[in-house]
C-alpha cells in the first residue's frame, strides 16, 4: 500500500501505466472527478489507519496553506484538499482525482523549507491538474464498467502507482513553475532530489536506473533554476510542533 522509495522521489517511476492505451468509453464531469476522488481518499484513511489527532490538524492545516498558495496558478481549479499520513515508511506523496493529495511522514521529515513542501505539493498537484488522476479514473471505470453513480466500487491500488517517465517528469516541471509562481526557489526541489541522489548511494540495491533518473530530474529543474535567478529565500519550514 504505502510506497517505500529510496531513490524515486514523489511518485514510483518504475510503475508505468498508460494511459492512452485505453479508450476513454466513458465521460464525467468535474463533478463526478471530485466525488470520485473523495471516495478514494475515504478508502485511503480507511486502509492506513489514519485518524485525526490535534497534531495531525494542525499539519493538514499547514499542507493546506501551502498547497492553495501553490494551487492558486494551476490549469484546473478544483477543491484541493491535502492530507497528512504521520507513516515514517510513506516517503513519498499521493494524488487522487478531483485535487486530494496525501504527504507522507517519511518525505515530511527530508524536508527543511516551506519551498521544499511546495515543490512536492506542486508535483502532487499536477497530477491532477495535467488530469493525469482524471485519465486513470477513466480507464478504471472503463475496465471494471462502472457508472458514476459506483465510485463506492473503486479499488484504491490502481491509483498509487505514479504516471510514467513523461508524467512524472511533466508533473515535476509545471509542479515547480507553480511553485515559482507563488514565489518559492525552484531550488528547493533540486536540493530535495540530491538529497535522494546521496541517500541512494548508501543503499546496496540502488540500480544506475534509478540514479540516472534522478539525475534526469534534477537537470530539468536546473533549467527552471537558471530561468528563476536571482533565486528568492528559501523560507524554514514551519511545521506545527
Ligand atoms: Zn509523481
Amino acid at each position: 500500500m504505502r510506497v517505500f522509495l529510496f531513490v524515486i522521489l514523489l511518485c514510483p517511476l518504475a510503475t508505468i501505466t498508460n494511459a492512452h492505451n485505453s479508450p476513454a468509453a466513458v465521460a464525467i464531469s468535474d463533478a463526478d472527478e471530485i466525488r470520485a476522488g473523495e471516495v478514494l481518499a475515504a478508502k485511503f484513511e480507511a486502509v492506513n489507519g489514519l485518524t485525526p489527532t490535534p497534531q495531525i490538524t494542525k499539519i493538514e492545516a499547514y499542507l493546506q496553506k501551502v498547497g492553495e498558495r501553490v494551487a492558486s496558478r494551476a490549469q484546473r481549479h478544483l477543491p484541493y484538499r491535502f492530507y497528512f499520513d504521520p507513516a515514517p515508511t510513506f516517503k513519498s506523496a499521493v494524488a487522487l482525482p478531483g485535487g486530494q493529495v496525501f504527504v507522507g511522514g517519511g518525505i515530511l521529515a527530508y524536508m527543511d523549507t516551506e519551498d521544499q513542501l511546495a515543490a512536492v505539493l506542486g508535483h502532487e498537484i499536477e497530477h491532477i491538474a495535467l488530469s493525469q488522476c482524471r485519465e486513470r479514473l477513466l480507464q478504471e471505470m472503463s475496465r471494471k464498467h462502472i457508472s458514476a453513480a459506483e465510485f463506492q466500487k473503486l479499488d484504491l491500488d490502481p491509483f498509487m502507482p505514479g504516471y510514467g517517465h513523461d508524467g512524472e517528469f511533466a508533473a515535476d516541471r509545471e509542479g515547480v513553475k507553480l511553485a515559482m509562481e507563488a514565489g518559492y526557489s525552484a531550488n528547493a526541489a533540486v536540493r530535495l532530489l540530491q538529497m535522494f541522489v546521496l541517500m541512494g548511494q548508501q543503499m546496496p540495491n540502488t540500480s544506475s536506473e534509478a540514479k540516472s533518473n534522478l539525475e534526469a530530474r534534477i537537470a530539468q529543474i536546473q533549467t527552471l533554476v537558471e530561468s528563476q535567478k536571482p533565486l528568492p529565500a528559501e523560507k524554514p519550514l514551519a511545521l506545527p510542533q
